[in-house]
């Protein structure tokens, strides 16, 4: 490891390479150190080796003072399905984070619905006034491995998850 341990905080470790950098902006990584009080570090190491991971490497994504909440928790899973999250306290890890979801499980406000028309996203006149008021996203999980999740009212597939995600 090239980068410090920490104090206290959290560790997403086997990320898939490339989403240490989406991890950290889904936790709203950039704000957090931007916010006045805050002299926490972010470390984002991209690219390490690794055993564990297919492909032999890795992102390993570091936040200083900062323990994720369990709905962060699922994004990351949903975003990086390889990933551990481990919660530092006093440099021990006291909480290996689940993160796995179960299949038919159901998220609320974690991911947007693609299907302009569906009843999750707020119809509007050309004009801006609302037709509709929108209800809460809900995903519902089809394949907790890949993982895989559809609209709980429309059925449609989300696909990227990503671009979906809500932060
Ligand atoms: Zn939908």
């Amino acid at each position: 490891m090239k980068i410090d341990l920490i104090k206290n905080g959290t560790v997403i470790d086997h990320q898939e390479v490339g989403t240490g950098i989406e991890n950290a902006k889904i936790l709203g990584a950039k704000e957090y150190v931007r916010s006045s009080d805050n002299h926490s570090t972010v470390s984002i190491a991209m690219n390490v080796e690794s055993k564990r991971i297919p492909g032999g490497r890795k992102d390993i994504t570091k936040i200083e003072n900062r323990e994720l909440e369990p709905k962060e928790t699922n994004k990351i899973y949903l975003n990086s399905p390889h990933s551990t999250i481990n919660i530092i306290r006093d440099y021990k890890v006291v909480e290996k984070r689940k993160t796995k979801l179960k299949k038919g499980e159901i998220l609320t406000n974690i991911t947007k619905c693609t299907n302009p028309t569906c009843i999750c996203n707020p119809q509007t006149k050309k004009d801006g006034t609302i037709i509709r008021e929108p209800v809460p996203y809900k995903t519902v999980v089809t394949d907790e491995k890949i993982p895989k999740i559809k609209c709980f009212y429309c059925d449609r597939d989300i696909d990227d998850i990503y671009e979906n995600l809500i932060f």
